[in-house]
């Protein structure tokens, strides 16, 4: 039989509950169950392509091309797993399900409800995922009580209701605030979410308590006796420094052990030894670098999650901590590029439109001229073209034609098939396509392989018409689609110590154990740059 772990909020958003998740995943995978996790977003969008990421965060690409939240990242991260598309379940998509359905007749002379109809949606695809696992862990995005995630609740409730108790637990994150007049650990909202979440038939197994400090024995044990939940199943998760540190400390907090038993599953030890080495040598690395990430969105360090964590997985592997910059790209325009004073490397990540174009190619120039370790992605890459272009070549008011369709110098623009496409929703070039790399190049030594598979988001090109103007001034186009070889994929400058940037995200497939090679790169030459070879 499948265990199933549903992972519910209450109180605030925002308390965690993807790191949750992703931790109760990997307790799991560490014990040697086959674990998946799932997402459930209970918005109406079908996907999370359409999104600006000032609303969820960074919008997260699978290899399959699915536009997903952001919290399948920290899974894919955790578990050091693929997932696919169907691991996000939205509003949106079971709604056309079942509206399709409907048309279609499969439902002939019913009326069609949100029970059955919709809940039973709802369970089919969870169950579709969960036929290849033994434990499915799934996260019920938004918190108790809002009216979007009401059907999923409801079908939660019936799943534990058809695949019997054994099989199906609830885990409820909720927070415990510490008022400063009293000093006191607070438990109500707690008690108050518990009894929503149980007006709806659900009573949890296990309540992680959010707090700024270890939780009081005094509250947990009134959190036990008000929630009915043993006094051994209410969880301290208290801040700690690191979110790699939460799989850690709820494993000390004895909740894999107790979910193991609750569902009935082999009490098994689990292997936490690389993780927990790479926790440790992460906090103990004393050397910095500081690498400027120059965006649009930098007021929300959720937008640019996977960066951030890929240049994570690369500090480790370097030996040293990276700082991070936060660099508003209008700010540049405004203020001038001492903004990035002293910094050992420079990242400008991919994005939409026009505002911050400019200020994000003062830094792409700035990163050439003085020879500071540069990654370009995606939207980076193509300024980088576009920064060349007008600076190098001199091709004057050079531009992509996403910002000025009306360029005397259309460097970067749309392929013709991307012209045809009316429908915006999923429809840019999404997901894992293989990329060709030239030998004897910084692509090639960094990646130390001829073909690799790297995850697109994009609808813009490199103009083919211009690459050979590019690189007889000295650009390097060391990458290319290998199922077409107009499509430019990676550009880089061999006069420069390390100048590089791709039309695909290298950051979604950055893991931990195995860091993106072109962030490891930048890593280690901002290291070089800062502290010799
Ligand atoms: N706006 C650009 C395009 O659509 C780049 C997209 C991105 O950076 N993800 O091609």
């Amino acid at each position: 039989m499948v265990k199933y772990i549903f992972i519910t909020g209450g109180v605030v958003s925002g308390l965690g509950k993807g790191i949750t998740s992703s931790s109760i995943g990997l307790l799991m995978k560490a014990r040697g169950f086959k674990t998946t996790n799932i997402k459930i977003d209970p918005y109406l969008n079908y996907d999370a392509g359409t999104m600006n990421p000032y609303q969820h965060g960074e919008v997260f690409v699978l290899d399959d091309g699915g536009e997903v939240d952001l919290d399948l990242g920290n899974y894919e991260r955790f578990l050091d797993t693929s997932l696919t598309f169907d691991h996000n379940i939205t509003t949106g998509k079971v709604y056309s399900a079942v509206i399709e359905k409907e048309r279609r007749g499969d439902y002939l002379g019913a009326t069609v409800q949100v029970i059955p109809h919709i809940t039973n949606e709802i369970k089919e695809r969870i169950r579709k995922i969960a036929k290849n696992y033994e434990v499915v862990i799934v996260e019920i995005g938004g918190t108790v009580g809002d009216i979007e995630s009401m059907p999923f609740l409801e079908a939660a409730r019936q799943m534990q209701l058809e695949e019997g108790r054994d099989n199906v637990a609830f885990v409820h994150v909720t927070y415990v605030p510490k008022l400063k007049a009293v000093g006191e650990q607070k438990t109500k909202p707690t008690q108050h979410s518990v009894k929503e979440l149980r007006s709806l038939g659900i009573q949890p197994d296990a309540i992680i308590a959010r707090s700024e400090d270890p939780l009081e024995e005094g509250a947990r044990k009134k959190i036990s006796l008000f929630t009915n939940v043993p006094e051994e199943a209410v969880i301290s998760a208290y801040d700690v420094e690191d979110t790699y540190e939460v799989p850690l400390l709820l494993e000390r907090e004895g909740l894999g052990g107790y979910l193991t038993k609750r569902l009935n599953l082999d009490d098994r030890k689990p292997d936490l030894k690389a993780w927990q080495e790479i926790v440790e040598k992460y906090k103990g690395l004393d050397r910095t670098v500081e690498i400027a990430i120059v965006g649009k969105y930098v007021k929300l360090a959720d937008s640019y999650l996977s960066i951030k964590e890929a240049l994570k997985h690369s500090s480790v592997v370097n030996d040293v901590k990276v700082k991070i910059r936060w660099v508003e790209a209008e700010d540049v325009e405004r203020e001038g590029v001492k903004l990035l004073e002293g910094v050992d490397g420079i990242i400008v990540p991919g994005g939409f439109g026009a505002r911050g174009t400019e200020g994000k190619m003062m830094a792409i120039r700035y990163a050439r001229e003085n020879n500071i370790p540069f990654l370009g992605i995606c939207f980076g890459f193509q300024l980088t073209v576009v920064e060349f272009a007008r600076n190098v070549l001199g091709f004057k008011d050079a531009h992509s034609t996403e910002i000025n369709p009306n360029t005397p110098y259309p460097v970067v623009d749309l392929l013709p098939e991307q012209r045809e496409i009316k429908k915006l929703g999923g429809t840019m070039r999404l997901g894992a396509y293989p990329v060709k790399i030239k030998p004897n190049t910084l692509a090639h030594k960094v990646y130390g392989s001829e073909v690799i598979y790297e995850r697109h988001r994009h609808r813009w090109e490199v103009n083919p018409e211009f690459v050979e103007q590019f690189e007889s001034a000295g650009l390097v186009f060391s990458g290319v689609a290998c199922d077409d070889e107009r499509r430019m994929e990676i550009l880089e400058l061999p006069t420069h110590k390390y100048f590089i940037a791709t039309q695909f995200h290298p950051e979604f497939k950055s893991r931990p154990m195995k860091p993106a090679p072109v962030f490891k790169g930048l890593v280690k030459a901002a290291k070089e740059k800062k502290f010799g070879s």
